[in-house]
């Protein structure tokens, strides 16, 4: 059987770091891969982490930057099909730019799905990716790529399985572990050198991490570090000062060798944790 996957991500740099590593060794499988990527990513950085409320940043400027970036990202990750549904960017939760009409987080989910399960039922894709309710950590566009997402499955004449990308709460903690060290450390050189700066305000009060048990697959991507950093790379506007690049390229290997997600639907009747994404299909 000719298998096919395919993710919906929310913006330019999501499939990159979230599901890179998995894109890159389904392409070196022969599987075919689609990306569908549902904003222009217009509120992201400007070059140089100007912050789309600041003088200098422009939005068309920026989505500009970040389709060149997705395409190489896409060579990067074998990706077979990218589909760009185009929307403009919603920024942050609470911002005014979520009521722009052409935001994606303005769009009638049903037109939005619309298009989306016309792709599904060209591509036919077994195994589809997009993040949970929560859209992984409550930006406006990831929540509605979850919502076209599951909008279109119920359109659509055949149920592929579904995965919600996740990190394990116990990954979760090193990770946090480390954020909070570096960011104690920068406080301190910044102290050091006659900075001071506020304390960050209190975190989103959504929980990343998903519990160690909900999870239903754990994808060895190990063999795909070195493509997924070089993809995470590309998105340099994004990603340039991100904790992963302030990573060696083993410390990447070392940290990112694993991608995990939660089964939603399961029509071969899975049990437990897979380490095949396309496990019931081969
Ligand atoms: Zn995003």
């Amino acid at each position: 059987m000719a298998l096919t996957f395919l993710a919906v991500h929310a913006h330019p740099d999501d499939e990159a770091s979230s599901t890179g590593g998995l894109y890159r060794v389904l392409a070196n499988e022969g599987v075919r891969t689609v990306l569908v990527t549902c904003t222009n990513g217009e509120f992201g950085d400007a070059p140089g982490g100007i912050k789309p409320d600041a003088d200098g940043h422009d939005a068309d400027d920026v989505a500009r930057i970040r389709e060149t970036e997705l395409d190489k990202a896409v060579e990067i990750l074998g990706i077979s099909r990218l589909i760009r549904l185009g929307y403009r960017d919603s920024g942050m939760m609470g911002w005014p730019q979520n009521n722009d009409p052409h935001s994606f987080w303005a769009t009638p989910i049903s037109d939005a799905a619309d298009r989306l399960a016309a792709i599904l039922m060209e591509e036919r894709p077994q195994v589809v990716v997009t993040y949970n309710e929560h859209g992984f950590y409550g930006h406006p566009d990831h929540i509605q790529a979850h919502r076209i997402t599951m909008a279109a499955l119920s359109l659509i004449d055949y149920e592929p399985t579904l995965y919600f990308n996740a990190v394990p709460n116990s990954v979760m903690a090193i990770m946090r572990e480390r954020w909070e060290r570096e960011e104690r450390e920068q406080r301190e050189a910044d102290e050091a050198n006659g900075i001071t700066r506020p304390e960050e305000p209190p975190g989103d009060p959504i929980e990343m991490g998903t519990p160690d048990d909900e999870i239903g697959a754990a994808i060895d991507v190990s063999s795909a570090t070195d493509a997924k950093y070089d993809a995470l790379a590309a998105h340099h506007s994004q990603v340039g000062e991100s904790f992963w690049m302030k990573m060696t390229r083993e410390e990447f290997g070392n940290a990112m060798g694993t991608e995990w997600f939660v089964r939603v639907t399961n029509p071969h009747g899975l049990n437990g944790i897979v380490t095949d994404i396309f496990a019931g299909y081969r």
